[in-house]
């Protein structure tokens, strides 16, 4: 799925379990951290294939990063950062599959195409996928990002900060300030 999306899912969902703010940014990351084997799309561009053939694109992407030993490995570094290192590297490690997920159930070509995840790599270079797997563009993919946005302004009026939070607290105070009053949130900061 769209990158955005995922960073909802992860947001909200870190949110939601994480006791502090530290913890809920490194956990998020999780939801997200996957799609850097997408940097590949950078080389292609670098070497002057701005329209293609993407080969280092499409050889590393849904492969270096959708796999177990990466959700494995970038799971116990999130943990050492953290402030309560068990729940947030299994956090971490759920959303980097929530991650996974998600591109198998929505992440298709629009021309019919299924994209795979080498989720054994590099131990075993066996594709996985879903037969029942709908485009990127398609309505699933739109529904769920509008519902995710929604759960991110309800978080965000009920716990009182947003990722605005990291960057500038001014700024993210007037922002919750905001969303409440469209929300009419009642919020108490329930993480430090
Ligand atoms: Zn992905």
């Amino acid at each position: 799925m769209n990158p955005y999306t995922h960073a909802l899912a992860g947001w909200c969902a870190a949110q939601a379990v994480c006791r502090h703010r530290r913890d809920v940014a490194i956990a998020a990351v999780g939801g997200v951290l996957a799609d850097l084997d997408g940097a590949g799309l950078f080389i292609d561009v670098a070497t002057g294939h701005w329209n293609g053939p993407y080969r280092w694109y499409e050889s590393l992407h849904h492969v270096l990063g959708h796999n177990l030993l990466a959700a494995g490995a970038t799971a116990v570094v999130a943990a050492f950062f953290a402030r309560d290192r068990l729940r947030t590297g299994v956090v971490f490690f759920a959303l980097f599959h929530l991650h996974l997920l998600m591109d198998l159930a929505g992440s298709g070509g629009p021309d019919g195409d299924l994209w795979t995840i080498s989720y054994l790599y590099p131990l075993s270079q066996r594709e996985f996928s879903w037969s029942g797997q709908w485009a990127l563009n398609a309505w699933p993919n739109v529904v769920f990002t509008a519902a995710l946005l929604a759960l991110f302004f309800r978080q965000t009026g009920r716990h009182g900060f947003s990722p605005f939070w990291y960057v500038s607290k001014r700024f993210d105070e007037e922002f919750v300030r905001t969303v409440r009053k469209w929300f009419a949130g009642k919020g108490g900061g329930t993480c430090m």
